[in-house]
């Protein structure tokens, strides 16, 4: 059976489910607001939304999860520390040679843990600052709508309930000036590094920067970044959380809707079981989706059910709609029969939805490609990014009906066609 042949009038049922998300997500706005990783305001939303599935779903469950909140940005702040004091040092070997392989080797070795935790936390989303931040407790909630005979197959479909801190820079400029700080940022890092080392290996040769022109051009050269790095100190706002209406509670809400519509309706998979997740801490790294797959993935590897993951982030541009096929700045692939899945639903709703990189940060289908599990994201963002992505615009009034209609259309033609095909689309 087809989405479209589920019901009478499929047209204006999915018109109900688009403003079934509308709503809810104003009314959660309203009542909680910004919902920062791991706190209770997080917490309340998401007990919220376990409320609403429980009038869908045949078991809705918390589960609690300890993370770092702190952990996943501080990186920012630790690069810039780590590359001004490595800045000062270089351009001090100039007037006290005598201490210049000290100074040297101190910034060398300071910018090498930089760069470790930029890799490490920020492109691998690995918790290697957690032992230096401190511990907050966040959950996910896991809904299920079982299938009437045996389950053969499941379906997860996921949005993130936490919010972002304000990123300053897409507020103040948009991509502008977001993307050419962070370029910037990473350049002096680079130039930095590079001269530190050229510097050492000189100094070690005989060279004396007292004298030496070409280590003080590099100083001088490298001092000049530090505004760049003391303006990235700027980066992201700690203490405002946006509302995150668009990222994510449109995944949420549209997650939602998929029970919701199959109860109104009496339909039940005879075997095909309905999940929705609805993950905690997503923007502190990803942490719910990891929790999840810690508690889960090998319980669902193993049970013999084919289980797909699909998750949404962000449904607010409508020319944007995309499979994000793979994910976490490139480094993950995404599975490749989960997002051929969300592609034909997708067509089966009237898109043609290409393929797509998440190019900076990630989503939380890549935890789950990593813990080894089947799954894909949908995503209708403006990539550049939009004004509204992290910043205080992301408000329950910057909502955009027609894209959520096409999320709900896409999601409920998902789980139709998975129903009757699986993954042999
Ligand atoms: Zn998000």
């Amino acid at each position: 059976m087809k989405a479209n042949e589920s019901v009478k009038n499929y047209e204006s049922e999915r018109r109900m489910y688009a403003n079934y998300v509308l709503r809810g997500i104003k009314k959660l706005c309203k009542e909680i607001g910004p919902r920062g990783s791991g706190t209770e305001q997080e917490y309340a939303a998401q007990q919220k939304m376990a409320e609403d599935l429980k009038e869908s779903c045949d078991e809705v469950k918390i589960e609690e999860f300890d993370l770092h909140p702190k952990a996943f940005m501080g990186w920012v702040q630790l690069v810039v520390v780590c590359a001004v004091i490595a800045v000062v040092l270089l351009f001090l070997t100039h007037f006290l040679p005598a201490l210049a392989t000290v100074f040297l080797a101190v910034g060398v070795g300071l910018i090498a843990v930089a760069i470790f935790f930029v890799i490490t936390e920020f492109l691998f989303y690995k918790e290697t600052l957690d032992v230096f931040t401190p511990k907050a407790k966040s959950h996910n909630v896991i809904a299920v709508r079982k299938a009437s005979g045996e389950a053969k197959r499941r379906i997860i479909f996921s949005g993130h309930a936490d919010s972002a801190p304000e990123w300053r820079f897409t507020y103040w400029g948009g991509p502008k000036l977001l993307v050419p700080v962070i370029a910037c940022g990473f350049l002096g890092l680079l130039v930095t590094a590079v001269f530190d080392v050229i510097s050492l290996v000189m100094v070690l040769g005989g060279a004396n920067p007292a004298e030496n022109r070409t280590i003080f051009v590099f100083s001088i050269i490298s001092v000049c970044f530090t505004p760049i790095f003391l303006f990235c100190l700027l980066f992201y706002d700690p203490k405002r959380t946006v509302e995150g209406a668009n990222d994510d509670l449109t995944g949420c809400f549209c997650s939602m809707a998929v029970p919701r519509f199959l109860n109104d309706h009496n339909i039940r998979f005879e075997n095909t079981e309905v999940w929705v997740v609805c993950t905690g801490s997503e923007e502190a790294g990803l942490r719910g989706a990891k929790a999840f797959c810690k508690a889960h993935a090998e319980e669902i590897k193993n049970d013999g059910v084919e289980t797909v993951f699909f998750g949404l982030d962000t449904v607010r541009d409508f020319d944007f709609m995309a499979v994000y096929n793979k994910d976490m700045t490139g480094m993950v692939k995404n599975d490749a029969q989960v997002s051929e899945l969300i592609r034909a639903g997708g067509a089966l709703a009237g898109y043609d939805l290409p393929f797509k990189t998440v190019s900076l940060g990630s989503t939380d289908a890549a935890a789950i490609s990593q813990a080894g599990l089947k799954g894909a994201s949908f995503a209708a963002m403006d990539p550049s990014p939009a004004r509204y992505y992290h910043t205080r615009l992301d408000t329950a009034d910057n909502l955009d009906l027609k894209s959520i209609e096409a999320g709900v259309d896409i999601v409920l033609n998902t789980v139709f066609l998975f129903d009757e095909k699986g993954l042999n689309v």
